[in-house]
């Protein structure tokens, strides 16, 4: 068979992968506890599943919408980006998609030619450089450790960026790091991008999740003199745990809008109706439900900092936002585990599964060996009771 060499090239999504391995085992019988999926533990609150039922029994959405997606829901899209980014946004520079993914599928197809470097500060969200390569780009991930709080700066972006550079992807709060910059960090990297006339991808999917004394702060708001190169992904997903109803969005300059709806009018047509329905009433009703999983969040996240730095070997930074941490589990590398030689991320991960049927993605995945990611957005006895099995098997 000879498929196609843009398919042979590119990898599978990893954390998907490790969800579906996870989940299979668990339907077998298998007792795991999965720290792999990026994705809530809770159910979508009422209100927005009513607003989808009463959506499911309205002819109007047994039909095509505009293929970008319906009026209302880009119009609220818009005014809520409006607000909180001080840009002048109308429903024409909203484009909806099937998810936050699908939505960066999109700016990149519309932003990025053949060769065309973007900048990826890493530990990247693991589609970034797989999308990067479908649009013909070159992916070019700008490291980062724990020593600088996974932030990157234009000092070293600087040191990353050719005559080929014209797309840098920034992301706060972080997937895999929980990583918040502070607004002036944005504004300066903000700056540089401007500076250097490059387009900004800025990934807003986590901007309500955020803990602590962090706040979220938006690039085109804080580097207003950005906003005319900069493009916003966004969704419902992670803010109202909505991973299932497959709603992102793209908030663009208008000819980038416009791009993004040619595609999608070859390619998806419109985001199902009844799952546009439910986002609208997601964003634009009440937010108590949010403030309820926030909390949990929260609780979690200092319940995962504490139970994993008290073993021997592992080393985590508290993040700040999203639902994931990201230990180095360096100084157990070179061990024996479970009567097996570790020696990467990667086979500390297959080991955990295998043994302490824990699911973690190891940090490979994300352009950062020696680390692992765990999604904390799962029920609290489940947190604790799987890292007190990592910290059995590593004991
Ligand atoms: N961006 C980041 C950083 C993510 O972590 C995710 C999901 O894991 C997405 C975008 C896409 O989310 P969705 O396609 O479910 O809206």
């Amino acid at each position: 068979m000879s498929l196609a060499r843009r398919i042979l090239e590119m990898e599978e999504s990893p954390t998907m992968a490790v969800t579906a391995k996870a989940k299979a085992l668990k339907a077998a019988g298998e007792p795991v506890i999965g720290f792999g999926a990026g994705e809530p533990d809770f159910a979508t609150p009422d209100h927005i599943v009513e607003a989808a039922r009463a959506a499911a029994l309205d002819p109007a959405s047994h039909r095509y919408t505009p293929a970008g997606g319906t009026p209302a829901l880009r119009t609220a899209i818009a005014e809520q980006t409006t607000a909180y980014t001080g840009v002048d946004y109308t429903a024409d520079n909203v484009i909806v998609a099937n998810g936050g993914k699908h939505a960066l599928y999109d700016i990149f197809q519309a932003l990025v030619d053949d060769g065309d470097e973007v900048l990826i500060p890493a530990p990247y969200w693991v589609s970034y450089p797989e999308q990067v390569k479908l649009a013909q780009g070159v992916p070019v991930a700008v490291p980062t450790t724990k020593d600088t709080g996974f932030r990157t700066d234009p000092a070293q972006l600087e040191t990353y960026r050719t005559a080929r550079t014209k797309v840098l992807v920034f992301v706060s709060p972080s997937n895999p790091t929980g990583a918040v910059y502070a607004p002036d960090e944005i504004a300066a990297i903000g700056r540089w991008a401007a500076e250097h006339d490059l387009w900004v991808v800025t990934d807003e999917i986590y901007q309500h999740l955020v803990y602590g004394d962090a706040s979220f702060a938006s690039l085109p708001a804080v580097a207003p003199e950005a906003a005319a190169k900069t493009v916003i992904a966004h969704g419902v997903a992670k803010t109202y745990a909505m991973t299932g109803w497959r709603v992102g969005w793209a908030v663009a300059p208008i000819e980038v809008a416009k791009a993004m709806n040619k595609l999608q009018s070859q390619m998806t047509s419109n985001v199902c109706n009844v799952a546009q329905a439910a986002a609208l009433a997601a964003i634009t009703g009440p937010q108590d439900d949010v403030a309820t999983m926030l909390e949990a969040f929260d609780r979690r996240r200092r319940t995962a900092v504490d139970l994993l730095g008290a073993i021997d070997g592992v080393e985590v930074a508290e993040p700040e936002g999203a639902f994931y941490v990201f230990p180095s589990f360096e100084g157990v590398l070179g061990r024996t585990i479970g009567g097996r030689e570790v020696t990467t991320a990667l086979e500390l991960a297959d080991v955990l599964l295998e043994q302490a049927k824990v699911a973690v993605v190891p940090g490979e995945a994300f352009g950062a060996p020696g680390y692992a990611r765990l999604s904390y957005a799962l029920g609290d006895e489940d947190l604790a009771a799987g890292i007190a099995r990592i910290a059995e098997l590593l004991g």
